[in-house]
């Protein structure tokens, strides 16, 4: 291949005059020649290296800056730094050398910048350890994350490149991870980008299927956001407002998530688009102008009295404030209709970039940023040896929605959807909840594990005669209150095994064996027991007996080789690597291999469908579609136990599918189906359910079929069958 390079030289000074132009406004004095150093410093770094497109590696560099000053809004620091990112990990340039040429705190981004990737890159440690590690350095400075928030997004917007496995890793990981994040940082733009981006490489058949549809349908949505917004302009307009109204469609994302766990087709979504209002007000006015123009609205349409959303007067931790309300619009369907003003739509969009602009009057949202940056901070303190445990909890308490509930006096605590009261106890201090009896909700009696409800005003009890319990982790959800209740059983199980400690010596000395660190470490390898804290722990309950001790001194003196038990699960390692085999592929339907795998149940694969395969520990391995609903998190997760696979081809055997088949109950409408069922070659049917509820039919069948070929043929046959409405994949037997 020609490459022309001094044509790309040009271009790489163009692209960085594109991004002084986009930072241009926030940098300061002497800004500008420290912006063009690490410029330079990167392009003689990366000048040998290419990306997998062919192009010159300080593309990228050059355009995750570009992200971070239009995008997100960092200052001259983030841009400096988002240029040098990939410099330490890649490039013979060492931290030592960012630091004498751009100071301290620019080296201490790149250098969580670089822990970064390098955990994210290792595919043979364990995944959720990582997003541990990834967390933790972001707690440190919030630009780190923000600059691999804007790293990802572009390698996901140049993922086409990139080989399909590491693909699928990467997508499964952003959708994972990086979206939740940005969603998080009030960063909307950049989530539903990344979330978009996410499915096209997971699931690409839904994503263009719904992007193709979504193109169809525009100019019919066109017309009736006219005819709806049209009436209210008019009023708007009269009572002196400022203001854009506007139609927004919903992300590909959120309508592929609404196909899935709704089950509804597309055309049945009636919320494809929200209308939004955006008025320019002062800021002391904003509540209550929103809530006037909430009062034209609903003058003119008809409000659903569940669907209103006061986002205003307590916004969500993120920040996101707005007020949303669902209406009855023309031809008789439902609207949704989000009502903000400038200042709210700017944060909402744009998250952290936006705050710098509001400063004074998003101090609060600011300190909010800042509180949820320090409950991280909190709970890597006290990481749970678990580490896929602790990233559920992480999930959980971070990413889910949130109550707000409030102390006697009214301060108010906000906690994860499903908290409850012992959670509330912890939230307001560790001895509170450490010492908690009981609670009193709204005025009643409940017990700790009583789940609270937004609103709700509670009322701790404690006793000083409290200690925690084991079964108190039953009752709690957020991390907050597992890890301090885990602390505080460990505290007194350390007590106990000291006292143990004590009997077993006497034991011990009682059988003239030497009480030394060696013989308390066989005697735990002998018995089974983890580690010494728990075999004093048992002898301390008094389960540590004379025969043991006395069959200990035999095997001493006799030692027998330990012999590893029929039916021993093997190790997962050995697991690992006998499947991992050389060729490093899994061929479905090739005897010669000699693999032990098993089409997964949860979604029922069959030759053609993209597919992944997972190593399970005791049923081999199993192969998964890679749209499969369990797909995302076993891939993120647990990418060592994946194993790249394939159909062979020319397969005649048959696979399991199932087919959903809804419609009117039309006489002869079961016979029908199954004639036509029949009457395709080599398919046979395993199992076949019908319903009838007034006049609709839903069946159930499950067939065996050769591919998706072979499927989707099926399908468009029985589509003809008169009285069938709508006829999809399951993934699971109904
Ligand atoms: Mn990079």
């Amino acid at each position: 291949m020609q490459i022309d390079l001094e044509a790309e030289r040009k271009e790489i000074l163009n692209r960085y005059k594109l991004l002084i132009k986009a930072c241009k406004r926030r940098l300061e004095k002497g800004d500008k020649e420290t912006v063009r150093k690490a410029f330079e410093v990167a392009v003689e770094a990366h000048k040998e290296m290419r990306r997998k497109s062919g192009e010159p590696y300080i593309y990228h560099p050059i355009a995750v800056a570009q992200i971070c000053a239009e995008e997100i809004g960092l200052g001259s620091t983030g841009i400096v730094c988002a240029l040098l990112h990939d410099t330490v990990e890649d490039t013979d340039l060492t931290l030592e050398d960012i630091r004498g040429l751009f100071g301290e705190k620019v080296s201490q981004i790149i250098n969580g910048l670089t822990k970064i990737s390098g955990v994210i890159d290792n595919t043979s440690s364990i995944q959720a350890e990582n997003f541990r590690k990834v967390l933790l350095t972001m707690s440190e400075d919030i630009r780190v994350i923000l600059i691999k928030l804007a790293d990802r997004l572009h390698n996901m917007r140049t993922l086409e490149h990139m080989k399909r496995d590491k693909q699928i890793k990467i997508a499964s990981e952003t959708l994972f991870l990086y979206a939740p994040l940005a969603h998080r940082l009030g960063l909307n733009t950049i989530k539903t980008e990344l979330e978009d981006l996410g499915l096209k490489y997971t699931d690409s058949e839904a994503y263009y299927d719904i992007a193709v549809k979504l193109k169809e349908t525009e100019p019919e949505r066109k017309r009736f956001i006219q005819k709806f917004i049209e009436p209210l302009k008019e009023i708007l307009v009269e009572q002196g407002f400022k203001f854009k109204i506007f139609g927004r469609p919903k992300s590909i994302f959120s309508i592929y998530n609404k196909v899935k766990t709704k089950g509804v087709l597309f055309e049945e979504i009636y919320d494809l688009f929200a209308i939004r209002i955006v008025i320019d007000t002062p800021y002391d006015q904003e509540k209550s102008d929103c809530w006037k123009v909430y009062s034209i609205i609903t003058d003119f349409y008809h409000p659903s009295p569940d669907r209103l959303r006061d986002w205003i007067s307590t916004p969500k931790s993120n920040g996101y404030e707005s007020l949303h309300t669902t209406v009855m619009g023309p031809e008789g369907k439902w609207v949704e209709v989000q009502i903000r003003t400038l200042r709210m739509d700017d944060l909402a969009e744009n998250g952290y970039a936006a705050h710098w602009k509001y400063k004074d009057s998003a101090a609060d949202k600011e300190s909010k940023l800042e509180s949820w940056l320090l409950r991280i901070r909190e709970m890597l303190e006290n990481p749970d040896p678990n580490a896929l445990e602790f990233i559920d909890d992480f999930k959980l308490n971070l990413f889910s929605d949130e109550i707000f509930s409030f102390t006697p006096k009214g301060d108010m605590k906000t906690l994860p959807v499903g908290a409850t009261a012992l959670d509330f106890a912890f939230e307001i201090h560790t001895k509170v909840g450490e010492h908690c009896i009981g609670a009193k909700v709204n005025h009643k009696l409940v017990p700790l594990s009583h789940e609270l409800k937004s609103g709700d005003q509670v009322e701790i009890l404690t006793s000083n005669k409290q200690t925690p319990k084991e079964d108190w982790l039953n009752y709690v959800i957020t991390a907050k209150a597992k890890s301090k209740i885990k602390n505080s059983l460990k505290e007194q199980r350390k007590k106990v095994a000291e006292e143990g400690r004590e009997i077993l010596e006497r034991k011990f000395y009682k059988h003239k064996i030497d009480f030394t660190l060696q013989n308390v470490n066989d005697f735990c390898h002998f018995l089974k027991v983890p580690s010494s804290q728990e075999l004093f722990y048992r002898a301390a309950l008094g389960n540590v007996d004379v025969k043991e001790i006395k069959a200990f001194i035999k095997h001493k003196e006799n030692p027998v080789k330990p012999q590893q038990k029929k039916g021993d699960a093997p190790k997962l390692e050995q697991l690992v690597t006998n499947a991992r085999g050389s060729s490093n592929m899994l061929v479905i339907g090739d005897d010669m291999q000699k693999l032990d795998y098993k089409l997964s149940p949860c979604c029922n694969p069959i030759p053609g469908d993209d597919v992944f395969g997972f190593i399970t520990i005791n049923e081999g391995i199993k192969i998964h579609r890679v749209n499969c609903p369990n797909a995302i998190k076993l891939l993120s997760n647990y990418a060592y136990r994946v194993v790249k696979a394939k159909w062979m081809n020319d397969q005649m055997i048959s696979f399991l599918a199932g087919i959903k088949i809804i419609g009117t109950d039309e006489i002869g409408l079961v016979n029908n189906i199954t004639k036509v069922i029949s009457n395709e070659n080599n398919v046979n049917m395993r199992s076949i359910n019908f319903d009838t509820d007034g006049g609709m039919f839903e069946g159930t069948i499950m067939i065996y079929v050769h591919d998706t070929k072979h499927l989707n043929h099926l399908i468009d046959n029985l589509k003809k069958v008169k009285g069938v409405t709508k006829i999809e994949r399951i993934d699971e037997k109904g």
